[in-house]
């Protein structure tokens, strides 16, 4: 992920820096050519408007054109801005501040890696912070959720809820806070059910989840291989139902990154986990200034 757009951003930083003394021509230029890498990686159009003003903003000024070494100046500039872009600096932990147990609801279009989050939620709660961990799926669309979860379970060495055939969404999810009071877990993963595309069925029936539930988060989880359709679902999930979080998956993926770019941005919520890979292990927390410093090389 992010190789084509840190190869462009490299080539112009490198150009910027051999020259030693800059004028304000120069820095446009080399504005004009981030501009257009960033929409070449997909990030959104109001997005990169906002970066290259910020940018210009804060690079043309006399004080950076005169300094010991302004091709330096610039690029820090460009990476403050980016690191702003991605969410500002250090990264934004899960909220696990409520009174146990914690529902943590998860949301997301089919095929995002919603269900496979979940279950790497559940065992990096349960070995690293040493909290009992209830798994449950709201899915009644896809026959075969309510197993694959069970089965993340036991990989997880988890809980999991008791599948039983018949009931509603919002009856899983309360036998699932009942369950969870009754057995003392400390937090319930609530895995819902996604759909091909995002329709009113689907955002009401998460509403109606959240409503009874009051989850501490409602993380999203979003596929970065997906680009600009991941941050339209993102804006859409959001001015339905409130996310309080993003998950970006496949970022192992050759994803151009434009997502990661725009997500912050378009909807307010910070992307707070990263997935980079199928395990139960392969999930990261999102460090801005990292993933800038990689982009920026
Ligand atoms: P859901 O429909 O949103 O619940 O999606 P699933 O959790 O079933 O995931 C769909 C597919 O994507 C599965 O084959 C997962 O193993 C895979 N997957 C999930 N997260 C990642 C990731 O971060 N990287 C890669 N490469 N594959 C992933």
């Amino acid at each position: 992920m992010f190789e084509a757009l840190s190869g462009k951003l490299t080539g112009v930083f490198e150009r910027l820096r051999r020259r030693g003394a800059l004028n304000e021509t120069d820095v446009m230029e080399a504005l004009r050519e981030v501009r257009l890498a960033l929409l070449d990686a997909d990030v959104a159009l109001p997005v990169v408007k906002d970066f290259i003003a910020k940018v210009r903003e804060r690079a043309v000024g006399q004080e950076v054109l005169d300094s010991v070494s302004p091709g330096q100046q610039v690029v820090k500039i460009v990476n403050d801005v980016m690191v702003e872009a991605l969410g500002g600096a250090g990264a934004v932990g899960l909220n696990l501040n409520a009174p146990a147990p914690i529902p943590i609801l998860m949301v997301g279009l089919q095929g995002s890696g919603k269900t496979t989050t979940s279950g790497k939620i559940a065992l990096r709660l349960s070995q690293r912070l040493r909290r009992k961990v209830l798994l449950a799926s709201l899915d009644t669309q896809r026959p075969a959720a309510q197993l694959q979860l069970q089965q993340l379970a036991e990989r997880a060495g988890v809980g999991s809820l008791p599948i039983v055939a018949g009931q509603t969404p919002l009856q899983i999810a309360a036998r699932a806070m009942e369950t969870a009071r009754r057995e003392v877990y400390d937090v319930v993963i609530l895995d819902t059910a996604g759909r091909l595309s995002i329709d009113a069925a689907l955002m009401e029936e998460v509403k109606q989840i959240r409503f009874a539930t009051n989850p501490a988060e409602t993380l999203l989880v979003v596929d970065a291989m997906t680009g600009q359709d991941a941050v339209n679902t993102a804006k859409a999930f959001n001015d339905a139902v409130g996310v309080t979080g993003i998950v970006m998956t496949r970022m192992d993926g050759d994803a151009r990154g434009g997502a990661a770019l725009s997500m912050r941005a378009v909807t307010g919520a910070p992307i707070k986990l990263t997935g980079s890979g199928e395990k139960l292990d392969a999930l990261e927390d999102f460090h801005p200034e990292r993933v800038a410093g990689r982009i920026l090389g």
